[in-house]
């Protein structure tokens, strides 16, 4: 496996390997790759010859200096990581090799898509995830990128992203890799200490109830509001918010799930760890 660390080194190898016939996938990460990371890995490298996985941890996303002090960082594991779950070559940019020293960032108006929930609780967040992501997207220029249903407004945002500006990239959805116990995988599991990592589950409990419920055809705004005030009573846990949304758009929905990409979804903080969820509302 290649490691590369500029724009220029990169668009050679990318060059080199188009003109070779091979379709170039791409995933940009964080680093602290775990195995919801290496499935988007091997997923791309079941439908491209050529797999660039980009790690940079970027700060324009970070709604707090101490979140991104915090955030771990473990390059060899991950280079590692990337290279046995099929990558041909892993990108490494500096801080200035990507933003120049320019971090003015562009205010970002997609409509209910940034306005709420991830949009609403981290003010900024898209702008910056944008940024990067329209960067690595100019400088690998792939066929493909992949991305994980763990970030699923993420997701929509970036399908929106490579819809309006990037011609002729497929976006890939790749589902939600959770721990044996169903704690969703997450770069940020590391810092639930002690008894948090049980807490955690709770986000797991609520989405799985929701589901079930829309399955029975139950009424979901009661549960919503049960499960809200169920959380208010847990001592290390401040829900941000629990809803049902269309995928794509997400706009709140309350009936009719079948006729929509319908997910819950679900944000808390446990023990001063920001976490997130969700799970598809599949119904009979
Ligand atoms: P990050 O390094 O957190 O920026 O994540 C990089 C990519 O991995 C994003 O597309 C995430 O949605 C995806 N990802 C992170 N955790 C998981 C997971 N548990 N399951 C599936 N994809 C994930």
């Amino acid at each position: 496996m290649n490691r590369c660390e500029t724009i220029d080194a990169l668009r050679g190898h990318v060059k080199t390997v188009r003109a070779e016939g091979k379709k170039v996938g791409f995933i940009p990460t964080m680093g602290a790759l775990h195995p919801g990371h290496a499935s988007l890995i091997t997923k791309a490298r079941e439908m491209c010859e050529e797999v660039v996985v980009s790690i940079f941890v970027n700060p324009t996303q970070f709604n707090s200096r101490e979140d991104f002090e915090a955030y771990p960082l473990t390059l060899n594991e991950d280079i590692s990581v990337a290279q046995k779950s099929g990558a041909a070559l892993v990108f490494t940019p500096s801080l200035d090799e990507l933003y120049a020293g320019d971090f003015a960032l562009e205010t970002l108006d997609y409509g209910l898509l940034t306005s709420r929930y991830e949009g609403q609780s981290r003010l900024g967040h898209f702008d910056g995830v944008v940024a990067v992501v329209r960067k690595l997207f100019s400088a690998v220029d792939p066929d493909m990128a992949f991305f994980g249903e763990k970030d699923l407004q993420q997701l929509a945002i970036i399908r929106r992203l490579a819809r309006e500006e990037f011609n002729g990239l497929e976006v890939i959805a790749c589902p939600l890799v959770r721990e044996d116990d169903g704690l969703a995988m997450s770069s940020r599991n590391v810092r639930l200490s002690g008894r948090y990592r049980q807490d955690a589950l709770a986000l797991f409990h609520w989405v799985n109830r929701v589901k079930k419920a829309a399955e029975t055809k139950a009424d979901i705004s009661g549960l919503l509001q049960t499960i809200s005030g169920e959380a208010e009573l847990m001592k290390h846990i401040e829900l941000e918010y629990i809803d049902v949304v269309n995928a794509e758009t997400f706009e709140p929905l309350r009936s009719r799930f079948e006729r929509y990409n319908a997910f819950v979804i679900v944000a808390a903080r446990v023990g001063g760890v920001r976490l997130i969820d969700n799970c598809r509302l599949a119904c009979s």
